[in-house]
């Protein structure tokens, strides 16, 4: 990260006294472990009074990592880019419909989502979908990753609201990183 620039385009956006901020240019295949430094780095010297948002958010652990950095919004494909190769997540991690090892698991693709495609569908039926490119493959993948997206921003926003962010987002990478899946 060059940090003179982004201090520099910051003073530019702090100048020009815009509304809103969006911050760009995080998530170009950087390393894990950079997005929450270049992120703090960016965000710190933003005014909390606008409504701040992160562009491109490239992994679902990221939306809590932008939260605690007083993030508003946040922008990307990643839910419906999700289909036959790309990962469905869960709470407890993500996985690939068409890779799954187990080809009887009757399992929903997350149990606790109420929503149809997860009321529905088991995960042998949607890998098979996968398999034989069916386009309700990837359109089922996209809303369950929707709603789950929704009700997890929901949680984060509700977490917010009781003081309750620091728990909220070590409870979720917890159980997201625990490959329990
Ligand atoms: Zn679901």
């Amino acid at each position: 990260m060059y940090k003179d620039l982004r201090e520099e385009i910051t003073a530019l956006t702090l100048a020009s006294d815009t509304p809103a901020i969006a911050i760009d240019g995080l998530s170009a295949d950087e390393p894990e472990a950079a997005f929450p430094v270049r992120l703090a780095f960016t965000a710190s010297p933003l005014p909390t009074k606008k409504p701040r948002s992160v562009m491109d958010i490239d992994a679902l652990e990221y939306i809590r990592v932008a939260i605690a950095n007083g993030i508003d919004m946040f922008d990307r494909v990643l839910p419906t880019s999700a289909g036959r190769d790309r990962p469905v997540f869960t709470y407890k991690g993500a996985y690939s419909l068409k890779k799954l090892d187990n080809t009887f698991d009757q399992n929903p693709i997350a149990a606790v989502h109420t929503h149809t495609v997860c009321r529905t569908y088991s995960r042998v039926y949607m890998r098979r979908l996968c398999k034989t490119r069916e386009i309700l493959c990837s359109m089922s993948a996209r809303y369950h990753n929707r709603h789950g997206l929704r009700n997890g921003v929901k949680t984060a926003r509700a977490a917010v609201e009781e003081s309750g962010f620091s728990v909220c987002k070590a409870d979720f990478l917890r159980e997201y990183t625990a490959d329990t899946v």
